[in-house]
């Protein structure tokens, strides 16, 4: 099955907007075994979109273009493609009257220019939009009867495309709000009922504390006879994490993978810490949650890094008492009682001031559990004895405070990330254990 992805729209050519539905729908599409072979990404001009669509066609079974079927005069995608399958564009009633329901709820005036939305190129199935007002389209190719040109304007017998078999062409509104429920309600389903694809199972294993390469040669060896068998392996790295992927295809794919994870999970057991899309983060709100322990922090260096990403999992609020950023000393005395002399003995970065932080900001607030970060993110302030990377990491609990020591030599935000996913992968290690 071959899948190929159309963004369209100036502004992400301009950098204006970053491209998230290259990203979003690949990734959904894979997980459902349809691989994208090819995307690309075009100007809201008519030349631009019809040219793409025409060279998808020479290859794809299923074609995705996104954006550009909104109601202002750079919203075009629609006609293009009516245009391109000669097919007449008629006025949807049922379309027509949503679109007024959907201002009238708002209370807003409806200009007229909004009932473009409610064409549809003949013989086209309406996605239903309820999160805006244009509904997508998927339309069928059948062969024969379409004015699919050469370029060159004539349109010659030998210019005229005969698809070898039917194929979908399916138009999404741009906005991802939009997009998503869209693609999830009703393109997934429609795919899979009139494209199916052979069995495809993926299962990603996330893992942090290890380097790709230190993790590939753990596994790589073991895995090697299910790779045989039509496992397919494949490793992303992130800043402080590494995801393994383990897929197959057909009647075996279900045996392969699970028999793959079992092997990665035995080999990695400890660096593991979940499953496809669940971020450290929210794995720790949910462990604290469910064993009603309660968190806070002390932040040097990550300036309320680790907060952000606590607070960005729903149900934050069980977890997290406080999180403080002291970053000058004068505020690390104050705020979490590190004593003056600890900081004149060992300076601000060092061992014992990070775990008078964690220990501190534990006792301040009565959290169970605590996070104490203190390094130095640089490029300036190392000293032969403490470079610029040098962090201290601390997590403090009823069972004693650790800290551990890491060189984490990165860019300032990069040294955040990481520092940041250090601290949590020791905290969640305190955690179970
Ligand atoms: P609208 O009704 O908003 O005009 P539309 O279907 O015409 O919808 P566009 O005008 O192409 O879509 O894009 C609308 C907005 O959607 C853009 O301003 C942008 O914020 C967002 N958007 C469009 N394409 C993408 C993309 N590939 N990735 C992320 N966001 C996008």
């Amino acid at each position: 099955m071959n899948v190929e992805l159309i963004n369209t729209g100036s502004e992400l050519l301009l950098g204006r907007t970053l491209n998230t539905h290259q990203q979003w729908l690949c990734r959904r599409l894979s997980d459902h075994g349809y691989l994208v072979a090819r995307q690309v990404c075009v100007p809201d001009t008519g030349t631009s979109i019809q040219q793409a669509v025409r060279e998808a066609l020479d290859r794809a079974d299923i074609i995705i273009v996104t954006g550009g079927l909104g109601p202002t005069s750079d919203d075009i995608t629609r006609e293009l493609i009516a245009d391109l399958f000669q097919k007449p564009l008629r006025q949807d009633p049922a379309i027509v009257a949503g679109l007024r329901e959907f201002f009238a709820r708002r209370n807003r005036p409806m200009a007229e220019s909004n009932l473009v939305q409610a064409m549809v190129p003949e013989g086209a199935i309406v996605l239903p939009n309820p999160n805006g007002t244009a509904p997508g389209l998927a339309m069928k190719v059948e062969a024969g009867g379409s004015k699919i040109e050469d370029g060159t304007g004539a349109n010659t017998p030998s210019s005229i495309l005969h698809p070898r078999s039917p194929r979908w062409l399916i138009m999404l509104p741009g906005p991802p709000r939009e997009l998503h429920p869209m693609f999830t309600n009703h393109v997934l389903p429609l795919l899979q009922r009139e494209m199916p694809t052979e069995t495809f199972i993926c299962r990603t294993l996330r893992t942090t504390g290890l380097g790709e390469s230190a993790l590939q040669e753990m596994i790589a060896a073991p895995l090697s006879q299910l790779v045989s068998a039509g496992l397919q392996l494949g490793y992303c790295a992130r800043p402080g994490e590494v995801d393994v992927r383990l897929a197959a295809r057909g009647p075996t794919a279900n045996r392969i993978v699970g028999e793959a994870a079992d092997i990665v999970q035995d080999l990695l057991a400890k660096f593991i810490f979940a499953e496809e899309d669940d971020e450290l983060e929210t794995v720790i709100v949910r462990t604290l949650t469910a064993g009603r322990l309660t968190l806070a922090l002390a932040e040097s260096c990550t300036g309320g890094c680790i907060a952000h990403r606590i607070t960005n999992v729903p149900g934050a609020s069980a977890v997290l008492l406080a999180g403080m950023v002291t970053y000058a000393n004068v505020a690390k005395t104050k705020f979490v009682g590190v004593r003056p002399e600890t900081l004149a003995a060992h300076g601000a970065v060092s061992e014992a001031v990070c775990r008078e932080m964690a220990e501190g900001v534990r006792r301040e607030t009565g959290a169970d559990f605590s996070i104490a970060v203190t390094g130095i993110a640089g490029p300036t302030g190392g000293s032969p004895e403490k470079p610029v990377g040098t962090v201290f990491i601390g997590v403090s609990s009823s069972s004693g405070t650790v800290v551990s020591k890491n060189l984490n030599r990165y860019e300032r935000e990069a040294f955040k990330q990481i520092t940041a996913q250090q601290a949590l992968e020791l905290l969640r290690r305190s955690i179970t254990g």
